[in-house]
């Protein structure tokens, strides 16, 4: 997928772009499994890549097209999200929107944010799950 509108930097004040990569670039956590898929030490089959957002297959596809779409910068999730990561919650759906128009999955999709443990969450990287190709029942299980 061409960048496009989801690649420009998300420059805080007074930074530079090299400023924002070197950030980006020290902002994981070593022992995160998402941040370590980023970095390539674990394979994950890529799909879409930018500056700041990184999506990837599930390797528990729950529906024909079943991608995560993560921040770049780790951050455990929505629960601890900060008003400084509006912008990079805000791109990680816009990047699922694009991909579904490429997927031409539009008839319906779902992108879903599970918090906490009550949702099953298990990887502590904010994750949005973009599921479609198949109809997806509602209100969800
Ligand atoms: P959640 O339950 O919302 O925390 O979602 C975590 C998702 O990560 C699940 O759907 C898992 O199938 C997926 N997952 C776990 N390990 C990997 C991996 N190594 N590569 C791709 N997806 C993974
Ligand atoms: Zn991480």
């Amino acid at each position: 997928m061409a960048p496009s509108l989801l690649s420009a930097s998300i420059n805080r004040p007074g930074e530079t772009s090299d400023m924002v990569q070197q950030w980006s670039r020290t902002m994981t956590d070593p022992s995160c499994l998402f941040c370590r898929i980023i970095r390539g030490e674990i394979p994950a089959k890529k799909v879409y890549e930018d500056e700041n957002v990184f999506a990837f297959e599930d390797i528990n596809p729950q529906a024909p097209t079943h991608l995560l779409i993560i921040p770049k910068r780790h951050f455990a999730g929505l629960k601890e999200a900060q008003a400084e990561d509006a912008e990079i919650i805000g791109r990680c759906h816009l990047a699922a929107a694009e991909i579904a128009r490429q997927r031409k999955i539009e008839q319906g999709y779902r992108t879903v944010l599970n918090v906490g443990p009550g949702t099953g969450q298990s990887v502590f990287h904010l994750h949005v799950h973009l599921l479609g190709g198949r109809p997806l029942g509602w209100p969800p299980g």
